[in-house]
Formats: C-alpha cells, sequence, structure tokens
C-alpha cells in the first residue's frame, strides 16, 4: 500500500471491483480498492447472481442491458472465468391484468430496442416444461436474462483493473475518514493511513457504516432474501441446452437452472430487515439461519407453479442479506454537500447493475459529468428525510414485497406517509383532496368534494378519477383552478455577486428588477441541468424555482460551480409555499384580495411583485403552466393557511375550484408544455427540447455555451413534438414506442387526457424528418398500437393569447 492514491475504493463486492475497471479503463491507474477481507465478502459471494435487463426505469434498464454485454468483454480482458449463461428469461402472466400490463411493458421495451417479446403459453411450457400451465396466459420473453458465477464476476473485474496498473488490498479494513483541508481524504486502516484525492464507498453491506465514518448517512438497509437450491432434475440432466430462466409475477419466486438442478428464490411478502445500520465490522461468509416458516405461503404458491418441486430434495438453502434504498435502485455519484467523496453503494442487483454503476460512476468522475440521465440511481435524488430509520425501513419493506406486484400510473403507495404536510393539508383534506407524495411532501392529485368514501382504482386504463379531473379542467379554463405548489423548489440567490454569478451559471439573461424570466440551466456538455425560473426580486436578490424533488440535485450542482463568488444561497423550498391561480377570473379573484393595483398594465406577464393578499405577504409572479392568465402566489409558510383559506372564500363564488396535479398534467398538455424528469433530462439538448428559444447565445459565457452552440449547428437526431393518439380508454404514460408504419421513430415522454380539447395528447420525442412530416402516426397505448397524428401548434390557445390576456 502506498501512501497517496488518487482514488481509494472501499469495498471489494461485484460492485467496487466494477468501478475499479471502469476508473482504469478511463486512464485512471494511481488507484486502490481496500477490502476489509477477502474479494466477494459481502453480499456478493453467496448472490444467486442472475441478471436481467428489464427494470421499471427504462434509463436503468438500458444501463442493465450495458452490465450483461460486458461480461465477455471482462472475462477476455482478464482470463477469469465468469461463469456467464444467458438462456433468456420468462416472466409470467397468471392473470388477464397482469397479461395486459406484460403487453403495455413490452412495447416499452421496444422503444428501448432490447429485444423483449411476448410469449405464448405453448411457448413457455414448452421451453420450461417444469411450469405448470393452469392459469398461464403468456408472458414477456427477455432474451438477456441469464446469471454469472459471482466470485468468477467479481474477479474477473479486480484482474482486469489490476492489469491495468490498479492495486487491490485486502485483509485490511478501513476504520475512519477524515476530511482534509485541500478536500482529499485522509483514511486509517488495519495497516495505517493513507490519502487520496477521491474516496469511494462501495461498501455494500457496511455501506451505511462507511456514510457515517464521514458524516452521512445514507438512505440504505440490508434486509434478507432466501433461494434454495434443489438436487438434480432428471429431465435437466437430459436436456441439451439450458432452460430458460422463469420469474413468477403473480407467485412472488424467480428460478433458474443452478447446474442440472433449480434455484428458487422468493421475494416475500412479509419481509425482515436485517441490521439496519449494517452488517458488524466482523460479519463473515456465513449465511443466516433460514426463516421457512415466514416465507411459508410464497413457497407454497411456487411449489404448485413448478410441481417438479414437491419430489426433488433441497439440497441447499442460502438465506443472505443485501441493501435496499427507498425505490430499490441505488446510491451513485457525489454526496452532496462533501467534497471527494464518492458512492457506488445500495445496489440491491449487482449483476444487473454492476457494471453499469462502475461506468457512470467513472464518467462522472474524469469528465465531470455521468454521461447519461442516471437521476434514477443518483445519491442526491434523496433528502435527509429518507434516511430516518422508521422511513428507510417502511419504504424498503414496501419495494420488497412489492417486487413483482404490478405498478399503475395512477397508484399511490402508503408507506413512509404522511411525513411532509402544508400549513393547508388539513383543510385540503377536508376539501375532498386525494394525495399523492412528491420527495417525502403530501400533493393533492384531484379533489373529490363531497365524496368521502371515494377510493380510485388503480388502472392502466383511465381511472374513475376521471370524470373529477374532468371537472378541475373545466373550472380553470372556464373561471379559476387552484394548485399547491409546495412541490415546488426555491431558491434565494442574493449578495453582490449574484448576478454575476447567476448569469454564468444559466443560459437566458438575466431578467431586470420586477420581472422573471425561464432561464434553462446547461452542463458544460451543452444538455440539460435544469428549466429554472430565474426572478429577480431586487438588482442583487434573485429567487430561483424549480422542481422540489431536484433539491439535493440542484444544490449539489450550484455549489459545485459556487467557486469564490460572494453569492449566498439560501433554500426556501420548505419555509416559502404557495398556489398557482390560473383562469380568466384569476385576476378577479386577486384583485378582491388586494389593495394593489394588479392590472396587466401594473403586473403584465412575466411581472412579480411583492403583494399582500388577503393576510399574507406574498411574493406574487405573473405565470401559469396552465396556459391561461395566472399567478403563482408564495407567502412564507406559516401564511400558506390564511392563504388557502382567503383564496376559497373569495375564488368560490366565481367559480374556481381547487386542483390537483393530474388536471395540471391535462393542462399542460393542451399546451404542449414540457416538465422536468420526463421532457426534460440531462439526456436532451435544449435544440431537442425546443427550449433553445430561451438561451440567449449571444450574451457571452454561460456553462454549457460552446457545446449548445455546437449542437445549434447541425439539426438535432430527434425533436419535442406533440401528438394526438386516437386512444380508446387509456391515454400514454411514457417511453411507449412511436411509429410510422414498421419504422420505429420515436418514444412517448408523456400524455394525458385533454379534458377541454377532448383528445388524447402525447408529447413524444420523434426523428428528426418526421417532425415536421404530415405522415400518419402510431402510438402504442397499453400495448396496442393507436392512430396518431402530429399537432403543428398546440390545440388550445396556440398564440398564447390567453396567458397574456
Ligand atoms: C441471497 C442473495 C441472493 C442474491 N441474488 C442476486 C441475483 O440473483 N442477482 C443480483 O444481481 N443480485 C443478487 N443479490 C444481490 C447482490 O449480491 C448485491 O447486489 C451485490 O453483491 C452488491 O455488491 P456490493 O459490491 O455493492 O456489496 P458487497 O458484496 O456487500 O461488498 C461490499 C464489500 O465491502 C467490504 N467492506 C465494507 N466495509 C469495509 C471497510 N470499512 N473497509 C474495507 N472493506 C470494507 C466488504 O468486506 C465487502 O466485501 C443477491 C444477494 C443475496 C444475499
Amino acid at each position: 500500500m502506498k501512501s497517496h492514491y488518487r482514488v481509494v475504493i472501499i469495498g471489494g463486492g461485484i460492485v467496487g471491483c466494477s468501478v475499479l475497471y471502469h476508473l482504469t479503463r478511463r486512464g485512471w491507474t494511481d488507484i486502490a480498492l481496500i477490502e476489509r477481507a477477502e474479494l466477494t465478502a459481502g453480499s456478493t459471494w453467496h448472490a444467486a447472481a442472475g441478471f436481467h435487463v428489464l427494470n421499471e426505469d427504462p434509463n436503468v434498464a438500458a444501463l442493465q442491458s450495458y452490465t450483461i454485454k460486458l461480461y465477455q468483454q471482462i472475462e477476455q480482458e482478464s482470463g477469469q472465468n465468469v461463469g456467464m449463461h444467458m438462456p433468456g428469461g420468462y416472466s409470467l402472466a397468471t392473470t388477464p391484468a397482469r397479461w395486459e400490463w406484460l403487453k403495455a411493458e413490452a412495447a416499452i421495451y421496444e422503444t428501448l430496442g432490447i429485444g423483449a417479446r411476448l410469449a405464448t403459453a405453448e411457448e413457455i411450457v414448452a421451453a420450461c416444461p417444469i411450469v405448470e400451465p393452469t392459469g398461464l396466459l403468456g408472458g414477456l420473453f427477455d432474451p438477456h436474462e441469464g446469471a454469472v458465477d459471482p466470485h468468477g464476476a467479481t474477479h474477473a473485474f479486480a484482474g482486469a483493473a489490476r492489469k491495468r496498473g490498479a492495486e487491490v488490498i485486502l485483509r485490511n479494513r478501513v476504520l475512519a475518514l477524515t476530511a482534509l483541508p485541500n478536500g482529499h481524504w485522509r483514511l486509517d486502516t488495519e495497516h495505517g493511513a493513507v490519502t487520496a484525492e477521491h474516496v469511494i464507498n462501495a461498501a455494500g453491506l457496511w455501506a451505511r457504516r462507511v456514510g457515517h465514518m464521514a458524516g452521512v448517512d445514507l438512505p440504505l438497509t440490508p434486509m434478507q432474501h432466501h433461494y434454495l437450491i434443489t438436487e438434480d432434475l432428471p429431465e435437466l440432466v437430459a436436456r441439451k441446452d439450458e432452460m430458460p430462466c422463469v420469474t413468477d409475477l403473480e407467485g412472488f419466486t424467480y428460478l433458474q437452472q443452478e447446474r442440472k438442478g433449480i434455484l428458487l428464490g422468493i421475494y416475500e411478502r412479509n419481509p425482515k430487515h436485517w441490521k439496519t445500520e449494517g452488517a458488524e465490522w466482523d460479519y463473515g461468509m456465513e449465511l443466516i439461519p433460514e426463516e421457512i416458516e415466514r416465507i411459508g405461503a410464497e413457497l407454497s404458491i411456487g411449489f404448485a407453479r413448478f410441481p417438479r418441486l414437491q419430489d426433488i430434495g433441497i439440497r441447499k438453502w442460502v438465506n443472505g442479506a443485501f441493501t435496499f434504498t427507498p425505490d430499490g435502485n441505488p446510491l451513485v455519484g457525489p454526496v452532496p454537500g462533501l467534497r471527494n467523496y464518492w458512492t457506488a453503494c445500495g445496489c440491491m442487483s449487482g449483476f444487473s447493475q454492476g457494471g453499469a454503476i462502475g461506468l457512470v460512476l467513472a464518467n462522472w468522475m474524469v469528465d465531470g459529468d455521468p454521461g447519461a440521465d442516471i437521476f434514477g440511481m443518483d445519491v442526491a435524488r434523496y433528502g435527509s428525510f429518507a434516511s430516518n430509520n422508521k422511513y428507510l425501513r417502511d419504504m424498503t419493506a414496501q419495494f420488497y414485497a412489492r417486487r413483482f406486484v404490478m405498478a399503475y400510473p395512477n397508484e399511490e403507495l402508503p408507506a413512509g406517509r404522511p411525513l411532509k404536510m402544508t400549513p393547508s393539508y388539513d383543510a385540503q383534506q377536508a376539501a375532498g383532496a386525494h394525495f399523492g407524495v412528491v420527495w417525502g411532501m403530501e400533493s393533492p392529485q384531484f379533489f373529490a368534494p363531497g365524496q368521502p368514501d371515494f377510493v380510485e382504482q388503480p388502472s392502466l386504463r383511465r381511472s374513475n378519477a376521471h370524470a373529477i379531473v374532468a371537472a378541475e379542467v373545466a373550472a380553470t379554463r372556464s373561471a379559476a383552478g387552484l394548485l399547491d405548489t409546495s412541490v415546488y423548489a426555491r431558491y434565494e440567490i442574493s449578495g453582490p455577486g449574484a448576478a454575476a454569478w447567476l448569469d454564468q451559471l444559466l443560459a437566458n439573461t438575466l431578467p431586470p428588477v420586477g420581472r422573471l424570466r425561464l432561464a434553462p440551466m446547461l452542463a458544460p456538455s451543452g444538455k440539460l441541468m435544469g428549466d429554472l425560473t430565474v426572478t429577480r426580486l431586487a438588482p442583487d436578490r434573485f429567487w430561483l424555482v424549480g422542481s422540489y424533488y431536484l433539491q439535493e440535485w440542484h444544490l449539489r450542482w450550484f455549489r459545485d460551480h459556487l467557486g469564490s463568488a460572494n453569492v449566498s444561497i439560501e433554500n426556501l423550498s420548505e419555509s416559502w409555499l404557495g398556489f398557482s391561480l390560473s383562469g380568466p377570473r384569476s385576476r378577479d379573484i386577486l384583485a378582491s384580495l388586494t389593495h394593489v393595483d394588479v392590472s396587466d398594465a401594473a403586473l403584465p406577464f412575466l411581472g412579480c411583485q411583492h403583494i399582500d393578499i388577503g393576510l399574507t405577504q406574498a411574493v406574487v409572479a405573473r405565470l401559469s403552466l396552465t396556459g391561461e392568465l395566472g399567478y403563482e402566489i408564495t407567502v412564507p409558510a406559516s401564511q400558506q393557511r390564511s392563504l388557502w383559506g382567503a383564496l376559497l372564500e373569495h375564488g368560490t363564488p366565481l367559480g374556481m375550484k381547487p386542483i390537483g396535479m393530474r388536471a395540471q398534467d391535462s393542462l399542460r398538455l393542451e399546451k404542449g408544455y414540457g416538465v422536468w424528469s420526463l421532457e426534460f433530462t440531462q439526456s436532451y439538448t435544449p435544440a431537442m427540447t425546443g427550449l433553445d428559444k430561451f438561451i440567449a447565445f449571444d450574451k457571452g459565457e454561460f456553462i454549457g455555451r460552446e457545446a449548445a452552440l455546437e449542437a445549434r449547428a447541425v439539426a438535432p437526431d430527434q425533436r419535442l413534438v406533440l401528438l394526438a393518439v386516437e386512444a380508446l380508454d387509456a391515454d400514454v404514460t411514457g417511453f411507449e414506442p412511436v411509429w410510422a408504419g414498421t419504422r420505429k421513430i420515436g418514444f412517448v415522454t408523456s400524455g394525458a387526457y385533454g379534458h377541454h380539447v377532448q383528445q388524447s395528447l402525447a408529447l413524444a420525442y420523434v426523428d428528426h424528418d418526421i417532425a415536421t412530416a404530415p405522415v400518419p402516426l402510431e402510438v402504442h397505448v397499453v400495448g396496442e398500437r393507436r392512430p396518431a397524428r402530429l399537432l403543428a401548434e398546440p390545440p388550445y390557445d396556440p398564440k398564447g393569447r390567453k396567458l397574456r390576456s
């Protein structure tokens, strides 16, 4: 061990070794991996080591595909056999609802070009005769499903990295971490101290403890997991090829051939945590005693679906632990608030995701950019609230128990709630609000006043809340709608250096005092980092408004680009709350609540003022996402309840209704407005999204200018367009493919029924040559192709007169 390395990775499981390999592949070779015991000594050694491409987040699915392709390459590079088997795998549909769900999923995988396809029950039983066909309707076949040898794969990564110059130090526990003034880290280990420019926490089962060493509480926790391995099955002994893997989604089990026997794994509905804070330091390569009674119900279903298991002996039980995060995806990237401390942990699917984690982390460290939209795995997608013990346990238990349960786009799950509530929460509930949750914050989805027993049924099709949302849209278009904006993030940027700093951070020019502007924020690569609104409250005082759930992500970006600027950044997201009031009567409602002139002349479109509204002292900005005349009214959190009462009292007689996010989606689609995480992400350039019209290319230097200028010089491959879809009783949700005949020309980013224009609508990225061509299109809606056509302009108020009225 040397006394200093550029990078030290803590942990030699599949993930740490992949990061080691990828960094060396990018030319960083002054690098060491320090492992407490032996390589694989955490979760890795006893994993079933199955892999698959399918994932609910298509970006993660694409990265899983990368991981799988990598195995052969590292085998060749290292000379270490990874024990790769890839017979493909079937996910079974044994209920009509699941069959419909899988059809919808299959369409989404077409978008990704992954090659997953639907399979008949006959095909499944012919390929896997041990599957009991009763009730089997079909399945989804993923040709990339299989398994590796966990020991071989881990050693292959490590071996290939060693060949490229990396060091692997075994039997040496990292005991403590100290941040040094120059941004480097001192690591105290069992065999002495070492310094490193960067530290990577890839400590798997111990990652929470290694987080604590740097003062961070990472939202991950280990849980138990069982699988069994049977004696040889004569039919598998007789078989020349390998039987495909099978996942019985309704049965909570997965199965893969293990030599000539069967490996059956169980995701039980009554899961169990194990050492919430992480394994003990002296935890060896031991198994946890099996708890067959606890998993009995799922085992019985498994034995019924695979009856041959009933007459064959069980050779081995494995009950081990691996880590889960609240949404089941890993924690990757630089930890907000710390310098040069990176995570590559919280990974429950090391053999599907390990390679990808290594790739994005290496890109990030070397290029300053992960190279793809990996927000779904970014450590900054959570705030500190997610590390609360009960929150973490409830969320991870919910995730585990629902691992194979169908997820519906309109479904709101109960775990970890209610956590954050605005002062108006009870009043909104009394007004019939049905809440969803964004980053722990309860946010009204729709209001069902006078229907206390209303329950929305989860569905892939339009739900029983359709008419309720229609009424909210109608109220907004004819009078006014009142939307809770507590799921907006607000940052105050102030100080003598504020204007200069923001000017180089944002791609648009800064507005004059009393005005606001849409301001895309770019990465040096020219890709988007935000679709913010910037408001100038005073010459050196600004508000930036963005998405609530991006707080840690955006704050990390702001701080990383602060340099020596004389600027104060204050996060107001919890301390200032408000409402968006929009619709033709919104000015009348506002005027009735204030002595201040709110006429168009006094408060024009994109104007902003401090105004007393009722008893509150509000910041009122004139804009809306509904396409109507509208105002965003923001007040100190303690005044939000008063504002709600005043707006309701004055608005209701004029036809105003409280509305939820579902109505907002319908309204914004009618205007063709995109939002972050759907239409706008770090994968897209402004030219693709149409946000380039908010870029002031000629204003001088700003982050991403050069790359954005280069991108502007050539037409983007794909562009964001609005489609009218001839849907029946369902609308698109996202990632469905768009077709021109047999040519797949793009994919959907979001969709909704436009209640006012009475048209199903979709925003989609389509190939450049199609973006202006009037060719007939088709879009998959719940797995069925439906006709669609390009809309040259938004169907509602295309000239934007209402906004400016
Ligand atoms: C029963 C079971 C079945 C599974 N089946 C599958 C499957 O089929 N497919 C799949 O993809 N995944 C599966 N998994 C999950 C998979 O094992 C994990 O996703 C993966 O192993 C995580 O790897 P890791 O490198 O992040 O962590 P780990 O394997 O836990 O490695 C962390 C390493 O860090 C070291 N370490 C920790 N602290 C320190 C320190 N202070 N100093 C030095 N070293 C330290 C540890 O000794 C350990 O070797 C399964 C897991 C189990 C238990």
